[in-house]
């Protein structure tokens, strides 16, 4: 039997529920805020990725799916969406008429990694982000939309980390700082960081491995270094989250884990799903959109992990079971036409209703409306034939009730309506 390939998975029907729900709630909220759908290709060329997410990142070292394309070029299944937003919003010349635009998309991503739970090679993700706009009350506003989504969706045990990672201007004189630090202590790091110190010190700084977080504890902090500009930005979006009761705790080791990142960054993080902290993460960008060929426009964005945040939800809560609003229980070929043609129109008014298709039994009809956990179970039989009436069991009174032919429809809807 052919198998699925490792570190993918299947979202099965009884699964989607809270897929859905997450889906829905995240539109309606993104929309009151302003912002609109963008579908993006799944598929892009792998110098966008290089260039925007950064060479010495594991994302781009270790982790993308690179393939030839028939005519040579190299092309590459997305590892995250942002740089693919960047490079639409250049290429549609969005900026044109108002650079200010507020896009979100939800879709797959791909990462080669060692699957584990919370961690797959085909992943989903909520992404938000926004060009056009320097003021830190922007960046302010997209915390408070993520963390709106979470309490809607009655997620738990998250906290919001909150950091800044300077600019280009002071950035420079941290890296130094950085580099300074981990020289000496090179033989505590792993190898790729050991790699890394010189090119791209703050990559340590994310690493997992066990050996680099302790050699990171005493490490130089990025607040200690930022410019004027910097600082004021990050003081405005600290104190109007505190203003608006938003809670974060501020995490001065948070760099995450590409490069295009300016000045605030943050993280969601949960606690329930192991080494997996991360449920959704984002920050500035705001030199992204020139370094891709478009114009010097700020932006700021972020993205959700969709299954991390299935995951958790449905630790902290159990989802209602699925359920039909009526089966008819159809006994004989006449009552079974009739049947059909009644669940047609109900299907078609919006309404969960369901037959059996293969001449079973009374019984073994209502053990199926049971498994579908449906709401009313309507019987009709040649004697309910002949007497004009169908008879209407609610499941859980075990009330029952003769409907005539005729209302029955009506009497169904009206059900569903009350
Ligand atoms: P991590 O530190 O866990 O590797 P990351 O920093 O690489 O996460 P981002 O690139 O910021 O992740 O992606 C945003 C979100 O996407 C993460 O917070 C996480 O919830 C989710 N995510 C990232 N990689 C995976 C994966 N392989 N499988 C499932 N979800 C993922
Ligand atoms: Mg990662």
């Amino acid at each position: 039997m052919i198998q699925k390939i490792k570190g993918f998975k299947d979202i099965l029907p009884e699964d989607i529920g809270i897929w859905q729900k997450v889906e829905s709630t995240a539109k309606s909220i993104f929309e009151s805020f302003g912002f609109s759908e963008i579908r993006l290709p799944i598929i892009e060329s792998s110098e966008l990725f290089k260039r925007s997410i950064g060479e010495n990142t594991d994302i781009v070292e270790k982790e993308m799916y690179t393939f030839a394309d028939r005519n040579g070029g190299l092309i590459t299944l997305r590892p995250e969406a942002t740089a693919s937003v960047v490079r639409s919003y250049i290429q549609n010349k969005m900026y044109a008429k108002d650079p200010e635009r507020k896009l979100y998309t939800i879709g797959p991503m791909f990462r080669r990694e060692r699957p584990q739970k919370g961690r797959y090679r085909q992943f989903y993700q909520i992404n938000a982000e926004v060009f056009g706009i320097k003021s830190p009350l922007i960046d302010a506003q997209l915390i408070l939309m993520l963390t709106n989504l979470f309490e809607k969706l009655e997620v738990k045990d998250v906290i919001t980390h909150l950091n800044s990672l300077g600019c280009p201007g002071c950035r420079p004189d941290f890296r130094r700082a950085l580099i300074d630090f981990f020289k000496p202590v090179s033989d505590e790091l792993c190898k790729d960081c050991i790699r890394r110190i010189d090119k791209n010190p703050l990559r340590v700084l994310d690493c997992k491995s066990p050996s680099c977080k302790k050699a990171v504890e005493n490490a130089p902090v990025i607040t200690d270094y930022l410019c004027a500009e910097c600082e004021t930005h990050f003081i405005a979006v600290v104190d109007t989250l505190k203003k608006q009761n938003i809670p974060f705790k501020l995490n001065t080791r948070l760099v995450r884990g590409l490069d295009y990142y300016t000045r605030t960054t943050f993280e969601i993080q949960t606690s329930l799903l192991g080494a997996q902290s991360a449920v959704a993460g984002g920050g500035r960008y705001d030199g992204l959109v020139k370094v891709l060929g478009g114009p010097d426009q700020p932006a700021v964005g972020f993205a959700i992990g969709f299954d991390r945040l299935v995951e958790i939800m449905a630790v902290s809560q159990k989802q209602k079971e699925s359920c039909i609003d009526i089966f008819i229980a159809a006994l004989g070929e006449k009552s079974s036409t009739i049947a059909y043609r009644w669940i047609c129109e109900l299907n078609l008014s919006g309404i969960k209703a369901e037959m059996d298709f293969s001449g079973k039994s009374l019984k073994s009809q209502m053990r199926k409306a049971g498994k579908l956990n449906a709401m009313y179970v309507a019987i009709m039989g040649e004697v309910e034939l002949n007497d004009g009436a169908v008879i209407v069991r609610d499941m859980k009174t075990k009330v029952q009730e003769s409907i005539p032919i005729k209302k029955f429809i009506e009497s169904v809807k009206d059900r569903k309506a009350a």
